[in-house]
This record gives C-alpha cells, sequence and structure tokens, in this order.
C-alpha cells in the first residue's frame, strides 16, 4: 500500500474519548451498522461485516467459522450477508471474537441462536461473554454499552490451533485494549497459491476518563501486555490483513480498487501487520505522554 494511504487509514478509529474527555460519538460509527457488499477476500475467506465493522466468514467442507459478530443490530445483516455468498448461517459451527466489546461480540448470542454454532473466546472474553456487560477491568469500564449474554462459551488455550473440517484456526492473545484481545492466524488458498490471512485486533490505547495506562489498580498489565501484542503483529506471517475496524487495513477501499481491475491485488500486502503495529506502537506513545509518562 502507498505509504500516504497507509497513514490516512492508520490515523481513523476511536469512538470513545481519549483521556479526560468524555465519550464521543466518532465520523465513521455511522458505518457500523451500514451493508456492505460481502466479498471474497482470498480462497475461502469472506467479508461479511458492515461497512464499519468487520465480520470474517471462512469456509470448509465440514463448516464454517465466523470471526466477529458487529453490533447486537447487526446480526441479521451479517447472517444475510452470508446467504447472499451462497453459504448456510446453520452450517457455521464456530464464532470466535477480536475482543467483548458491543461493536464486535454485541452480535455474537443472536448469532449463536441462529447458527447453533460453539463460541470459543480467551479465557477473560469468555468470563465476559457469559455474563454479558462490560468487565471491570476493562480499560473502558463505565463508558461502554453492554453486551448481551451468550449461552454457552468455550475456550482456547493460546496458540493452540482449532479445527473445522480441514480448516484450522490459530488464535493469538493480543490483549492491550482488552485483557482478553484476540487476533486469529490461518491459511487460505487458491489452487496451489495460498496465503497467510490475519484477523487482527484493536490495539488502541482508549479508556474512560479516569483511567490510566500508566498506573491503575484495574489492568496494570497493560503496557507490558501491549508490548507482547505490537511484537506479535511486527513477526507474524502476514499476507492478507483484516482489521477488527476495517479502515485500519484499508480493506473496503481495497475492495473498490481490485473491482476496478486495479492488480496486483490491493489487499495483497505482506508489510501490513507491521505497519499496523507501528500506527498502534505510536498511538500507545502518545497517550503515555499524555499520561506525563516520559
Ligand atoms: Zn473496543
Amino acid at each position: 500500500m502507498k505509504h500516504g494511504l497507509r497513514v490516512l487509514l492508520l490515523v481513523a478509529l476511536g469512538c470513545t474519548g481519549a483521556l479526560g474527555q468524555k465519550p464521543r460519538p466518532c465520523s465513521t460509527c455511522l458505518d457500523w451498522y451500514k451493508a456492505q457488499t460481502p466479498f471474497r477476500i482470498f480462497g475461502n475467506t469472506y467479508y461479511v461485516g458492515t461497512r464499519g465493522l468487520s465480520s470474517v466468514l471462512i469456509t470448509s467442507s465440514k463448516g464454517h467459522v465466523l470471526i466477529d459478530g458487529g453490533m447486537k443490530e447487526s446480526a441479521g445483516l451479517i447472517a444475510r450477508q452470508i446467504e447472499l455468498l451462497g453459504f448456510h448461517v446453520r452450517d457455521v459451527k464456530v464464532i470466535v471474537n477480536s475482543h467483548v466489546h458491543y461493536d464486535h461480540a454485541g452480535g455474537i448470542a443472536d448469532l449463536q441462536r441462529r447458527s447453533g454454532a460453539r463460541v470459543v473466546a480467551s479465557e477473560w472474553s469468555a468470563a465476559v461473554l457469559k455474563h454479558g456487560g462490560v468487565a471491570k477491568d476493562d480499560p473502558q469500564y463505565g463508558t461502554l454499552p453492554p453486551i448481551a449474554a451468550v449461552k454457552s462459551v468455550s475456550t482456547f488455550r493460546n496458540g493452540e490451533p482449532l479445527a473445522v473440517g480441514d480448516l484450522t484456526l490459530t488464535p493469538h492473545i493480543t490483549a492491550g485494549h482488552t485483557p482478553g484481545g484476540t487476533s486469529w492466524t490461518w491459511r487460505s488458498c487458491e489452487g496451489e497459491v495460498c496465503h497467510d490471512m490475519v484477523f487482527a485486533d484493536s490495539l488502541n490505547p482508549i479508556s474512560s476518563p479516569r483511567f490510566r495506562f500508566s498506573a491503575n489498580n484495574q489492568y496494570p498489565q497493560a503496557i507490558a501486555d501491549f508490548e507482547k501484542s505490537f511484537a506479535f503483529l511486527e513477526t507474524v506471517p502476514c499476507d492478507y490483513l483484516i482489521t477488527a475496524h476495517p479502515e485500519l487495513s484499508g480493506i473496503l477501499v481495497h475492495w473498490k480498487l481490485r473491482l476496478n481491475g486495479v492488480k496486483p491485488d490491493p489487499m495483497l500486502d505482506p508489510g501490513a501487520c507491521r505497519a499496523l503495529a507501528g500506527s498502534f506502537r505510536e498511538k500507545l506513545r502518545q497517550r503515555l505522554a499524555e499520561e506525563g509518562q516520559p
């Protein structure tokens, strides 16, 4: 991706206030509810999210995996996007998540009812999903709408692949934005050509007004977690990047370029994860400076 475009795309994000500010609406949040034509990203990987929140369907002959459920109001839309592609919601066998905020996990309870899928999450995220609401040690506790409780949730072990048919999907805890945030990796192929796919969680250091990343009792290891997560993004094999908020990878811009015949595939960018890590590092640096840290 061109440097200028990448910078522009990485500037967007963050719908709650920065340090000391009240939560404020963001300019892209209307897109969170808007329908987006579903499309194939590569191989068995499809974009089925809305215009402002990513959801990804990964298919296999023995059932599919869905990553992220969007807002609670979007569950029906995501289900329709899956059917529009010619797949069936009832064939979704596993639902996983980036992090348990209302904009990525709000629709999971409803999508589980529609599909009968197993919901699998990190231990921390699973506890939130089971009870609904917002966890007390979440940096944004007190400013976020609650999520609906999910009936049955199982947990994964960090780095241990989940299998659905011939598809294996690996969870990587990338905490910081929340203590249980997770990124996902898998391989997708078209004929002999295979690529490394990454669904990267948000690593945006935003919080409720009184929370300090540099000093708090709620989530004291937040900065260490961010550092581990940045290191993951800097080293993970990453041909296609999908971010929980699509504007961060520019996937919908790339989709339009692709429709216009741009070649090589604008979505294929092996430097994308590293660039994303750099932009999140910079956000954390700015945030710690605001908190008075050197
Ligand atoms: Zn979030």
